[in-house]
């Protein structure tokens, strides 16, 4: 992604894209001291912008660095970068690390940057007619007491890009993760929702990330009378579901159509949230 056209708003600068670069000496790219964020803009609209930009910052407090950056300056920078890359629809990048002032595991000297990127980006999972094939992840989210799991921390991803590998290797195009309990969680970057007899059924979110889409989607659904239930969910439960949909900024909705042996339809209801989703992001409705 680096050998592109275009800027790339690099600690208050924009930067022509290749130029947007780091040291290799750079304490996040060694310890994972890096967060970021996954944000749209639909028609020059930032869905959710001020949010996006709260919780990077809130990101990076749990990893115990703060952003020298206000959520006002950290959306204007997002609206800058988009306007600069002539972009409406995009899917917006921010990344926030410590930098390469101090090498080892401690950090008190390393100074905090920030970056954002953006680009066009279609569908980030393309679930065909049937819905996604997602495989059974073999790694498992971890407790609150293992790892900053309310972060978007680039150290969760580990396990998310060695499942989705191994998702891809036997044909699927994600993974389902099971907790470290063994509770249902989430897919590699979107959030679960599952649906039986008229009620919605998501998985509490104490050990992955609560995400905007799935906060969005859970008042969506209401808002039409729709129950929804946060609660533990177990694997033996997924044979009786009988719809299984995936939420996150860059996924929005999307339907699934089987999760290891047990399979879903994609029905109307997951349809219906589906519409109201791109209804919401494209200001046709109001929440
Ligand atoms: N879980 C993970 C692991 C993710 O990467 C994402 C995408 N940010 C989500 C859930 C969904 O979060 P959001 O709806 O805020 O994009």
């Amino acid at each position: 992604y680096d050998d592109r056209d275009g800027f790339i708003w690099l600690d208050g600068k924009l930067v022509p894209w290749r130029e947007a670069n780091v040291h290799v000496l750079t304490h996040a790219l060694h310890y994972a001291s890096s967060v970021f964020e996954g944000v749209r803009a639909y028609d020059g609209h930032i869905f959710e912008a001020d949010w996006h930009s709260r919780r990077l910052r809130e990101s990076a407090a749990m990893l115990g660095f703060d952003l020298p950056w206000s959520i006002e300056q950290i959306t204007a920078a997002c609206y800058e970068t988009l306007k600069a890359n002539d972009l409406k629809d995009a899917y917006v990048r921010p990344v926030a690390w410590r930098g390469s002032e101090q090498m080892g595991v401690s950090a008190q000297k390393t100074k905090p940057h920030m970056a954002i990127a953006c680009w066009y980006w279609g569908t980030y999972l393309d679930p065909g007619a049937g819905g996604l094939k997602l495989d059974i992840a073999p790694w498992r989210r971890p407790a609150p007491f293992t790892a900053p799991v309310q972060a978007k921390a680039a150290g969760l991803y580990m396990i998310a890009t060695m499942s989705k590998h191994h998702a891809e290797a036997r044909g699927f195009q994600d993974a389902l993760m099971f907790d470290y309990r063994g509770q249902v969680a989430e897919a590699t970057g979107a959030n679960a929702f599952f649906i039986k007899d008229g009620v919605i059924h998501t998985p509490t979110p104490d050990c992955f990330l609560n995400g905007i889409t799935r906060q969005t989607v859970i008042k969506l659904a209401r808002r039409r009378g729709i129950e929804v239930i946060e609660r533990a969910i177990w694997p033996e439960e997924l044979e009786g579901f009988e719809q299984f949909f995936l939420t996150g900024s860059a996924a929005e909705i999307v339907p699934v159509g089987s999760a290891g042996p047990w399979s879903f339809q994609v029905g109307e209801m997951t349809r219906q949230i589906q519409k109201d989703y791109s209804d919401l992001v494209r200001g046709k409705l109001t929440l």
